[in-house]
């Protein structure tokens, strides 16, 4: 059953479009399960009726006509009860309904499996037979599995329908909308640009071109540049393989001939298919050929092809990369976004950032809110590799985003970005006002770094110091470790721009989602693994220099402290200090006059955060990283769009541990400040105030918002904000009741769009 499983879902995804995979959905599951009738209901958003879609074995007349409301009929039943419908003789079924245009009165027994997405019912797929019997258990379950499978697929061809402006019945539509997790506030009208990671051959976009002939040439070079390749393969492991396995690079060889997959390139890019696009296809088709035989030995052929597929987009993509080009008004897709990715467009073109995979919490998501882009994350339905060069929205607040927007949405877009630049424009005048409640308690307000563009935009917005300087941000856009030399370079440009105030450089904090293209870390759970400090004690010499690095740059300024990210005990944070102490030793018989920096943990752990008196005892300073600290409490990644819902920093659990964190730092006598998201969220920045936090470090576009809430608001009141709060023991109501406290205050507009997402 798996096996016939697999063929139907492979042969359905290889479709061109939502008719024909529907077309193969009832012929194959027909077949498959020796029926007379296999058809597929869809239900129409727009008329909420359940439509007859595809059918084999009913009147295919009937097809697009034949209709029914969720309260009608056998299939409205599936639809609503979203339970599977086995019935022996339909016709006695109180909620039977006859359509004579589909001939179905000859049929007597009935099976209906709902076809679900994402807790939505979309269809329904209904076998039926003209005997009277009760399917039998065996049979329910298959077509059960059928239909669970199908849901994605038919999802995502839908979905790649209305991108190329077609409705379910192949009318032309205005606009489609995709929901996915806000990943960055803020709203943007612009035109879509694909990138894609390196040599991924499925996710090659169709374009068509003008120039053919330069394709060819682009082709034809391709093919020499990777039949060299192999036969350089082939010579160098001519000495560890036998002949008869060599003969596996001639099979290679001959694959590329014009007579065999060469040629079908080459006739596609003829009809003006570019010729990544013409490979992909080509390749495709190959690979779902073998893929669907049943011989082993055959099915694995496909993986050659595959790779040979891969090897040719490589030279192409090689050829490529200088000459993408990026509009005025450049919103970059990808199916996961990367920080190297953003560096590529040039400043000022890009207003927008959409991604497949990820959620409001990944990091290059927190790199959207410090540049202050709108981005959606974990748009999973977004058939991305489709919509090159068409127009989008980008919604931020909603984390929603539409293709082809029609003149009203367009519009009512342009005057939300239009309101947007004018709310910057007024919160710009606090620039130079400190951030003090009425009721005189100064926060100090501070911003989290990492590339050099976030040093201006800090100081255009009145930062008065750096909680968190992300140090593997100029790491992870290079190819290489940089150099001593090289770091010191970029660091004292930190420590420079902000003198005389504070710069809290963080060492190195790779690992999780954030991975070194030159260092390669790959786990199951990424997460749990080798992160933050764990690699960095197991690679002193990258700590040392790093370290080393850091000292030198503060030469003459001294206004560095050093971050150790990702401590979960004692031992790891006492190594650590050894480490620095070290290389501030190795500075000073240098010749190097730095005075020792202060040094503080991060604690984004729960284990740290009850060794919070243990570790505040060993360090200067504590500064919470409320980002990871709320996946580890709540179990949830902070990257997965599935479980976006239950990540939230104002569960009472992190509440709690928070408060903790504060009372038990503050009686050890060290300060604490917290560097994660939550802190540039304005309301959550009234309750950490209230916790009696000693700074909030958030990102430079969200530092004027934070700042006025909090000269809005007396500390005595965020006092009373945060006994609430902690009174409830369900997030909902601490959203709740805190929005209709910030209402009954009149503090509403930083609430709504412009604010972060908690409310
Ligand atoms: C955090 O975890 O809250 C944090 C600030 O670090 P990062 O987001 O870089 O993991
Ligand atoms: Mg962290």
């Amino acid at each position: 059953m798996l096996n016939t499983l697999r063929k139907i879902v492979q042969e359905v995804n290889s479709a061109k479009d939502l008719k024909t995979a529907l077309g193969i959905i009832v012929l194959r599951v027909k077949e498959a399960m020796g029926s007379q009738v296999c058809s597929v209901y869809l239900l129409d958003p727009d008329t909420n009726r359940f439509v007859l879609m595809a059918t084999e074995g009913l009147n295919k007349r009937s097809i697009g006509k034949v209709s029914m409301a969720p309260n009608e009929g056998l299939v409205g039943l599936v639809g609503t009860r979203e339970e599977p419908l086995n019935l022996e003789n339909a016709a006695d079924h109180p909620r039977y309904r006859y359509f004579a245009e589909t001939g179905e009165e000859r049929f007597a027994s009935f099976l209906g499996a709902p076809i679900i997405h994402h807790r939505r019912v979309v269809g329904v797929l209904v076998i039926q037979q003209k005997e009277r019997r009760q399917f039998d258990e065996g049979e329910e379950a298959f077509l059960v599995t059928m239909s669970a499978q199908l849901a994605g697929v038919i999802a995502h061809a839908e979905a790649t329908g209305s991108i190329r402006g077609l409705g379910r019945q192949g009318k032309g539509i205005q606009e489609a909308r995709f929901v996915g997790v806000p990943g960055s506030p803020g709203a943007a009208v612009g035109r879509a640009v694909v990138m894609l990671p390196p040599a991924d051959l499925e996710v090659v976009p169709d374009k068509t071109v003008e120039d053919i002939d330069n394709e060819l040439n682009l082709f034809n070079n391709a093919l020499e540049g990777v039949r060299e390749d192999m036969r350089k393969l082939s010579a160098k492991l001519a000495a560890q393989l036998r002949p008869e396995e060599r003969a596996l690079f001639d099979v290679y060889l001959m694959m590329l001939e014009d007579a065999a997959l060469g040629g079908e390139v080459i006739e596609v890019i003829k009809t003006g298919q570019w010729a990544q696009g013409a490979l992909r296809q080509v390749v495709g088709e190959h690979v779902s050929r073998f893929e669907l035989m049943d011989d082993d030995y055959l099915r694995e052929r496909a993986s050659d092809v595959k790779d040979l597929g891969r090897r040719l987009l490589a030279y192409l993509q090689e050829a490529r990369s200088q000459s993408l080009v990026y509009q005025d008004n450049t919103i970059l897709v990808s199916e996961e976004l990367t920080p190297a990715m953003l560096g590529e467009v040039p400043e000022g073109k890009l207003v927008g950032l959409v991604s497949v995979l990820g959620s409001g919490n990944s990091h290059v998501a927190i790199l959207a809110r410090a540049m202050g882009i709108p981005t959606v994350m974990g748009l999973v339905d977004l058939p991305y590799s489709k919509v090159d060069g068409i127009e989008l929205i980008v919604d931020g607040y909603k984390g929603e985003v539409y293709t082809n927007p029609g003149e009203v949405l367009r519009k009512q877009y342009g005057d939300v970005v239009e309101e947007e630049r004018q709310l910057a424009q007024g919160l710009d005048a606090l620039r130079e006002l400190p951030c003090i409640t009425p009721d005189g308690h100064r926060m100090p307000l501070w911003v989290n770094t990492g590339l050099l563009a976030d040093v201006a935009r800090a100081q255009q917005r009145g930062a008065e110091g750096v909680g968190l300087y992300r140090t593997e941000v100029p790491f992870m856009i290079n190819q290489r470790f940089p150099s001593e030399k090289e770091q010191l370079a970029i660091y004292r440009e930190q420590l420079q721009a902000f003198h005389p105030r504070p710069v809290t450089m963080r060492s190195l904090d790779i690992g999780g989602d954030k991975s070194l293209s030159y260092f390669p870390i790959k786990e199951e759970n990424p997460f749990l693994g080798w992160r933050g400090i764990r690699v960095t004690l197991d690679h002193p010499e990258i700590f040392l220099v790093q370290a080393r690095a850091m000292l030198k740059a503060s030469e003459g300024l001294n206004n560095l402290r050093i971050l150790l990210p990702m401590i979960s005990g004692i031992h790891e944070l006492e190594e650590a200090l050894h480490l620095i102490h070290r290389a501030w030793g190795e500075v000073r018989d240098e010749g190097t006059d730095v005075p020792m920096p202060p040094v503080g943990v991060m604690v984004e752990i729960p284990a740290a955060v009850y060794q919070t008196r243990e570790l505040a005892r060993q360090v200067d300073f504590l500064s919470v990283g409320s980002n990871d600290l709320t996946q580890y409490l709540l179990a949830v990644d902070r990257n997965n769009p599935r479980v976006a819902d239950l990540y939230d920093y104002l569960h009472p659990a992190v509440l709690q541990a928070l408060q903790t964190v504060v009372s038990v730092a503050h009686e050890e006598g060290k300060p604490v400040s917290i560097c994660g998201e939550m802190a540039g969220d304005p309301a959550a920045a009234l309750l950490l105030m209230a916790m009696g936090f000693d700074s909030l470090s958030m990102n430079a576009t969200n530092l004027p918002k934070v700042k006025w809430m909090l000269r809005q608001v007396n500390l005595s009141k965020a006092k009373e904000l945060l006994a609430d709060a902690m009174s409830h023991d369900n997030p909902q109501v601490i959203h709740s009741s805190l929005q209709l406290a910030l209402k009954n205050l009149g503090l509403a507009r930083m609430i709504g769009p412009g604010a972060n997402k908690t409310l």
